[in-house]
């Protein structure tokens, strides 16, 4: 019916925030909880409820979805669900003694899996260190918060966003031969993995209560952060991307080919739809971060008033925070290059903006010359978003459309996927 809601949940790097939308797709209402830095389920537990019981309409949702950080992973008893070890938060440096089995096992260095943060390399940690073993799973900070939703207490669903960094074939849709092999760590997967934002039950009795979410309501398979983040950005044609233009520039675009590229660190997601799409996705060591060396915001702002951005500054600038680049070149000894400076700062500005833009470019050519197709249309997320002048700059340098995403937040990208399902992957 008309009057039916969807609520997104995000949980980020700095806290949880909710977002719920309407039927006829309009932001509602919201909330965030903020909780620190070593949170654990307990926090989470009690900001879920917080940002949930703020949203007036919740007695009207018809799906709640969640997003969590990528590979923050917990131990879980099952069937019972309690928490036995963890959060292994997503920075989390895994031992050595860790890392070197979790490497023993994967069939390349450069496999998602495969890094010291890897869920699997946090797996393998659990094994060795003792706390994993018979009646034990692991279960991703977002499967643990959707399974308190749910009757069933042991977290063993995931969906296959989450479950990539554990090793997860994305293109079989199911745990590889290598993972299998090791029977320690395929005694702690998780038994389903789901298309996020598939339907994988409702919201319990005992939920219901706790939240004042109806029992109809139902419960979707979650995603990452970074994925809802560019959800939010509501875009569905191939070649659509987002760029995030925050502290570093991160690019992501819709693809119909899978590429990877571990020297560019250059991978991709699986979306959905049929023909199937990708998420293709690179990150710059560049962006917002050198103009707040250079520049406050406020500065940032005043002197953006004096630019035409449809002129060329005639200044050739590579910005970066420190030496070495990794996307669109991969290059670890490249030098920032800010110079000449003029001594008028708004003719500089001009100049660093350039210089960001052309980055950007550059790093749609990268894809594109990678296999993953051309760029259409960009949408822009971040701090940088705000900035008209820049977004004119930047297409003219891209050559294509761009204009400021319609939501950022990725809370609204989980409602989105609440409420349009796994169509909205593709
Ligand atoms: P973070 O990655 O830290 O979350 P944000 O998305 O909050 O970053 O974006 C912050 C960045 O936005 C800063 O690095 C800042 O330089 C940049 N920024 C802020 N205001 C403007 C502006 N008016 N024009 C361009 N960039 C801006």
């Amino acid at each position: 019916s008309t009057g039916e809601v969807y609520i997104g949940v995000d949980f980020g790097t700095s806290g949880c925030r909710s977002a719920c939308l309407d039927s006829g797709g309009r932001l509602v209402s919201e909330a965030s909880a903020k909780y620190g830095k070593d949170a654990g389920p307990e926090e989470w537990r009690n900001a879920l409820a917080e940002v949930v019981r703020a949203i007036p309409q919740r007695e009207l949702a018809a799906a709640i979805c969640m997003n969590g950080t990528s590979s923050t992973a917990l131990l879980c008893s099952d069937p019972d669900g309690g928490v036995l070890a963890g959060p292994l938060m997503y920075n989390y440096v895994c031992n050595e003694a860790a890392v070197k089995r979790c490497r023993a096992m994967v069939p390349s260095p450069a496999h998602a899996a495969a890094a010291p943060t890897s869920t699997l390399s946090k797996a393998c940690q659990w094994i060795l260190d003792g706390s994993a073993g018979p009646g034990t799973r692991l279960a991703h900070q977002c499967d643990w918060l959707t399974s308190l939703l749910l009757d069933e207490k042991s977290p063993r669903v995931t969906d296959y966003h989450n479950a990539l960094k554990l090793g997860y074939d994305l293109e079989a849709l199911a745990w590889p031969d290598w993972l299998l092999a090791d029977d320690r760590v395929a005694a702690l997967l998780p038994s389903r993995v789901a298309v996020p934002g598939e339907t994988i039950g409702h919201v319990s009795a005992e939920a219901s209560a706790w939240l004042g979410l109806p029992e109809s309501c139902r419960v979707a398979a979650g995603t990452t952060d970074s994925i809802a983040a560019f959800l939010a950005a509501d875009t569905a044609n191939i070649g659509e991307a987002v760029t995030s233009l925050g502290s570093t520039m991160a690019i992501k675009m819709r693809s119909l080919v899978k590429v990877e590229d571990a020297a560019f660190g250059v991978y991709s997601h699986r979306l959905g739809g049929e023909p199937l799409q990708w998420l293709v996705g690179g990150a710059s060591n560049s962006g917002g971060a050198v103009l707040r060396q250079l520049f406050d915001d406020e500065s940032v702002a005043r002197l953006t008033e004096q630019i035409d951005p449809e002129v060329d500054s005639g200044l050739d600038y590579y910005p970066l925070p420190s030496v070495g680049e990794r996307f669109p070149v991969c290059d670890a000894s490249l030098q920032p290059r800010l110079e000449p400076r003029p001594t008028d700062d708004a003719e500089f500005l001009h100049g660093v903006l350039e210089g960001l833009s052309r980055i950007e470019a550059a790093g749609y050519q990268r894809l594109d010359k990678l296999g993953a197709g051309k760029v259409t249309r960009v949408l822009t997320a971040g701090g940088g978003a705000k900035n008209a002048k820049w977004r004119r700059i930047r297409e003219r340098l891209i050559g294509v459309p761009v204009a400021a995403a319609r939501w950022t937040e990725a809370a609204c990208g989980s409602a989105l996927l609440a409420m349009r399902g796994t169509s909205l992957l593709g």
